[in-house]
């Protein structure tokens, strides 16, 4: 075919909101030879149907930036690339019914004027005053957001394609992609036009991505998961009482949100678009029986307005005037779900040079930030912003189609819902059962999953209320808080127990493995015998992870990492790795119980053939309970203990000998609390990419005498000084202690952010960690933390741990 291009740089497949988008941000960073496949006409999947509208609103700092960079591009969009844009920002309201609601809408007005934004919480009053049409009798309040508005999504994908195509890049429209192969290290991009051997491909395939996905499984793909749901909104015919009252103040009511209700109304003309999220909703093409179509281009599924009434009947309630008027049209469209509602952009695990933008349930308000976060991955390895929250490695292996299934109508259905601290939602649990689970489960465990495996969250005694409606809180008392504090001082006192199941376990093996990490990592491997903390770095110095390594010789490193970081740790390790080294995941194969706490020698000693004299940080093998172990002197809990790693069979009878000997079972929030009081940080809280090494405390970590990723850098910033710096405040908190992305204020100016935040039971006090501007970092500086809207008195602590800062307790 004359003209087809046989050769780019990169193959976007997919021409939605969310394909354009990368390909414009491409173009932009310089990367003009790139194509877009679409298969049929740009828009032709979820975007041509959607309403359009574009919040910024997250409790999500990551989504938060994308989606306020989002709103900053199409604001200036249509101008830039001369194409006429309907982008209307009207501003929008959210109401609340509720206190909980009220806080959470505090939490988001802190962190969106962290970044910038105008925010607000607004009483019924100023809710009248913007909209008159509204009930307001029974509402507690509104958040304010005069950024959010809806954009036409149709004039979106093609303003983006002008601006790609105007800067050089190619759209394929009506140029199906058939399929990928590889060819020396490249790609080959099938369509039915011909071939194009690209370096890189990415799937922004929108609904269709788990079917172009599969294309990408014999080169080490994984199935992509997600599911598909319906989603409706109705028109209602044009009103002439809201068509008067438009032409007289000249502007468009705000965009309403009743997200207690679960349904957002939007002006449209001088009618309403109502779109409920309904619960019982709808999966579609989620069985055999119902499989997915070979091409859906702008087709809907047949209207459903049975399973929306509740909200039809509320929204009309709300807003009597839509009463009076009767539905024009429904629109029944497919969004794809992953399951936590997040879209996957980034790395396609286990490919190389391949990539993810897909899977975009809001991906209109979306497409701008993740075009720009796409665009970063590709060509620069690494994203302004964390995006962990997105990257598509979150979710490991035991994400099959009935998981994504359960998990996908659970986050629809509840897609305005608050998402308390303590509530664990029900649906696609018990995946990953340890053999300890029943042991767990009679002695009390309300579990939560982490990467799939059920751990104790806490330990329950008769009579607590262990209930999903007793969470629904954001403060810090429930029935969960006095069992904390006990298993806390058990473990200050005596001896605690907990069972962390799924621990992340890589091998790294080969002549030369030792070496191998050393270079990818900045700080000094222990020899064996020891294991210690190593910290990866990007080659912008910044904090890829952080993983306990294990040398057993120089050929043979073990690494230990969070259960969550799976996939991701292990592609650090597996994508670098040189001829002759392998990169095993030995995650399954072993337990870990950790039993720490003063008396836990006494509790070990006849259990064990062990050398419990060693020291700190000491390594070895030998038998607990009969079972074969590996006992390394660590505990995060911050006391004398050590972690038994033994083969998932031996687990129960470890458990059992040791609670006999008076071991008493503790939960991960109780580790939670006593990690904090330890200033030890938490992977993809405390420890992400927004933060270099030396902003985040670990110099003493860096072995300024070898080459690692990022040393320019971090070198350059020592001599500069950082502009942040890792702290842990001693907060005045009221009932709830600062979550994740508090702000942090100094003379009524914002001067950092919290990382995480709880009570610390062994201090008595409220502690969080977080970044600070590093000219505040004394000892003894005042600060406020804002917290659920509420400023709260904190004050920064000694440099080190709030709870035994000399370590002699670990060191006993
Ligand atoms: C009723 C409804 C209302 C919505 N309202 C909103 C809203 O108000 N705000 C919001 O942010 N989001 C909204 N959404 C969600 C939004 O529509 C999607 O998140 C967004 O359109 C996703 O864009 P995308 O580019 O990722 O996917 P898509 O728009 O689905 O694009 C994927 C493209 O890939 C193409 N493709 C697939 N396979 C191939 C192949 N093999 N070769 C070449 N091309 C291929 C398809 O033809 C398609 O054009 C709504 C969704 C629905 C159903």
């Amino acid at each position: 075919m004359a003209g087809f291009p046989t050769t780019a740089r990169v193959v976007i497949i997919g021409g939605g909101a969310v394909g354009t988008s990368c390909l414009f941000h491409l173009a932009r960073a310089g990367w003009r030879d790139c194509v877009l496949l679409e298969k049929n006409e740009l828009t032709a999947g979820s975007t041509w149907h959607a309403a359009g509208n574009v919040p910024t609103f997250s409790t999500s700092w990551s989504l938060m930036n994308m989606q306020r960079y989002s709103t900053e591009l199409y604001r200036g969009l249509g101008a830039a690339v001369d194409y006429p844009m309907n982008y209307h920002v009207t501003g929008s309201i959210r109401l609340a019914h509720s206190a909980e609601r009220m806080q959470e809408f505090a939490r988001a007005v802190g962190m969106g004027r962290y970044q910038g934004m105008a925010l607000d919480l607004i009483g019924p009053e100023e809710i009248r005053g913007k909209y008159p049409f509204l009930e307001t009798h029974d509402l507690r309040g509104a958040l304010h957001d005069p950024a959010d508005g809806d954009i036409d999504p149709a004039q979106l994908t093609q303003a983006l394609a002008k601006g790609a195509r105007d800067m050089g890049a190619t759209i394929l429209r009506f140029t199906p992609a058939t399929g990928v192969s590889r060819k020396g290290g490249e790609w080959i991009v099938h369509t039915d036009k011909g071939d194009i051997r690209a370096e890189i491909v990415v799937n922004a395939a929108g609904y269709y991505a788990q079917r172009v996905g599969e294309w990408f499984r014999p080169h080490g793909g994984r199935r992509v998961p997600m599911m598909v749901m319906s989603h409706q909104y109705l028109l209602s015919e044009q009103i002439p009482e809201l068509a008067a009252w438009t032409a007289e103040v000249g502007h468009k009511l705000p965009l309403l949100r009743d997200v207690d209700v679960s349904y957002y109304l939007r002006q449209e003309k001088a009618g309403f678009n109502l779109g409920p999220y309904e619960n019982p909703c709808r999966a579609h093409w989620a069985s055999p029986d119902d499989p997915m179509p070979d091409d859906f281009s702008f087709q809907l599924f047949p209207d459903d307005l049975d399973r929306l009434h509740v909200q039809i009947e509320d929204a009309m309630a709300r807003v009597p005037m839509l009463a009076r008027a009767g539905i024009s049209k429904v629109i029944n469209g497919p969004i794809p779900y992953a399951p936590d509602g997040n879209p996957l952009i980034g790395p396609m695990p286990g490919v190389p040079n391949a990539f993810e933008a897909c899977v975009f349930t809001f991906g209109i308000a979306q497409a701008g930030g993740a075009g720009k976060v796409l665009a970063e991955w590709v060509t620069e390895g690494a994203t302004e912003w964390d995006m962990w929250s997105c990257d598509p490695r979150r979710f490991t292996g035991f994400t099959d189609d009935a998981y994504c299934v359960a998990r996908g109508m659970e986050v629809y259905g509840h897609e305005y819902a608050m998402h308390f601290p303590r509530a664990h939602w029900p649906a696609g649990r018990d995946r990953r059962l340890s053999p300890l689970h029943g042991r767990l489960k009679a002695a009390g465990a309300v579990f939560g999953a982490y990467n799939g495996w059920e751990r104790a969250d806490w330990f329950a005694r008769p009579g607590d209320d262990t209930s999903f409606a007793a969470a629904q809180t954001w403060n810090r008392a429930g029935p969960w808080e006095g069992r904390i504090a006990e298993e806390c001082a058990a473990v200050r006192d005596g001896c605690g127990v907990i069972a962390i199941s799924g621990f992340t376990r890589l091998a790294v093996e080969g002549e030369g493995a030792r070496a191998f990490v050393d270079g990818l990592s900045a700080s000094r491997l222990p020899r064996p015998g020891r294991v210690g903390l190593a910290y990866f770095p990007d080659a912008r110095g910044r904090i890829l992870t952080e993983m306990s390594v294990i040398p057993r010789s120089d050929h043979e490193i073990w690494l230990i990492t969070a259960s969550v970081a799976q996939w991701h740790d292990g592609e650090i390790l597996s994508r670098q790795a040189p001829a002759g080294i392998a990169v095993h995941d030995r995650s399954e194969r072993y337990e870990c119980l950790l039993v720490t706490g003063p008396t836990s020698r006494e509790v070990l000693a006849p259990l064990t053939d062990c050398d419990l004299s060693l020291p700190w940080l000491s390594v070895q093998e030998g038998r607990v309970a009969g079972a074969e172990v590996t006992l390394m002197r660590v505990s995060f809990a911050g006391e004398m203990g050590w972690e038994v790693h033994c083969r998932p069979e031996d687990a129960p009878a470890v458990w059992d000998a040791l609670t006999a000997r008076g071991a008493r079972p503790f939960g991960m929030w109780a580790l939670d609390s006593l990690r904090i009081e330890k200033a030890y940080r938490a992977w993809k809280g405390d420890l992400s990419t927004d933060y270099s090494l030396i902003e985040g405390g670990l110099e003493r970590f860096i072995d300024w005498s070898k080459d690692f990723p990022g040393k320019a850098a971090l070198m350059a910033e020592r001599d500069r000084g950082p502009r942040k710096r890792f702290v842990t405040l001693r907060v005045d908190a009221g009932a709830a202690d600062a979550p994740y992305m508090s702000t942090i204020w100094h003379g009524g100016k914002v001067a950092g952010e919290t990382t995480s935040g709880g009570w610390g039971y062994r201090v008595g006090a409220s502690l969080a960690l977080g970044m600070l501007r590093a000219d505040l970092c004394a000892p003894g500086t005042e600060v406020e933390v804002e917290i659920y809207g509420e400023r709260r008195r904190a004050t920064v602590l000694p440099d080190g741990p709030a709870w035994d800062p000399a370590n002699a307790r670990i060191r006993a």
